[in-house]
């Protein structure tokens, strides 16, 4: 049984959060503010947090910092906030998704079910180096891409882009994340080199580019490899 910590000050959502999770399943903590959050996800090492932005005593980017200082639990964010900074300071300071009230519980137990089997994932087989989808095999050892049984050409910086993505699935990586890691931190801010080198991705890999299946854009935020 998957445990979830859930850290929001509104006790109405508190409740149905922790009705629609016992039923399905899920081993419950709540916790109304940071304080809270950080000393129960220290004694009772949730499988996964979901975490409110605005929180009483503190912000909930601090309790992700805190989070992030000894564990790598999924974060799973759930904030009023619109504004696209505020999301990306909180994937930066890593979460690791994002979900904008007023959700659907549907969403949002697809987003929990996600992040708990990336968990699993990444417990049972550390060392898988293969990822394949319906049309596409990607070896991350062998650095090679096959789609629909023929052998697609990448360039370097093509392929750095692409194996930070699948290395996430499902998981929304910011913009600062990829270009710092694959252009440097001076180039940290260049979203233009993001969205041309993506344009030449989703050509080569996916079936229809200006409708892709496996690499997601979060306009503003960042972008997403689904399987
Ligand atoms: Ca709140």
């Amino acid at each position: 049984m998957a445990r979830v910590l859930v850290v929001e000050d509104d006790p109405q959502l508190v409740r149905a959060l922790v009705i629609n999770l016992r039923a399905r399943g899920y081993g419950v903590d709540a916790a109304p503010d940071g304080a809270t959050a950080l000393r129960l996800a220290a004694a009772r090492r949730p499988d996964v947090v979901m975490l409110d932005l605005g929180l009483p005593d503190m912000d909930g980017v601090d309790v992700i910092t805190g989070l992030r200082g000894w564990t790598r639990v999924p974060i799973l964010v759930l904030s009023a906030r619109q504004a696209s900074d505020e999301k990306v300071a909180a994937l930066d300071a890593g979460a690791d998704d994002y979900i904008t009230k007023p959700f659907s519980m549907d969403e949002l137990l697809a987003r929990l079910r996600a992040a708990v089997r990336r968990t699993e994932e990444a417990l049972l087989d550390p060392g898988t180096s293969l990822v394949e989808t319906g049309d596409l095999t990607i070896d991350l050892l062998a650095k090679k891409v096959h789609r629909d049984g023929g052998d697609v050409r990448l360039t370097p910086t093509e392929w750095q882009l692409l194996e930070i993505l699948v290395t996430n699935p499902g998981r929304l990586v910011s913009q600062r994340q990829l270009l710092q890691e694959v252009w440097g931190a001076a180039r940290s801010t260049k979203t233009n080199y993001l969205r041309v080198y993506m344009a030449q991705l989703r050509r080569k890999l996916e079936t229809d580019p200006a409708h892709p299946r496996h690499l997601i854009t979060e306009p503003g935020m960042g972008y997403r490899f689904e399987e």
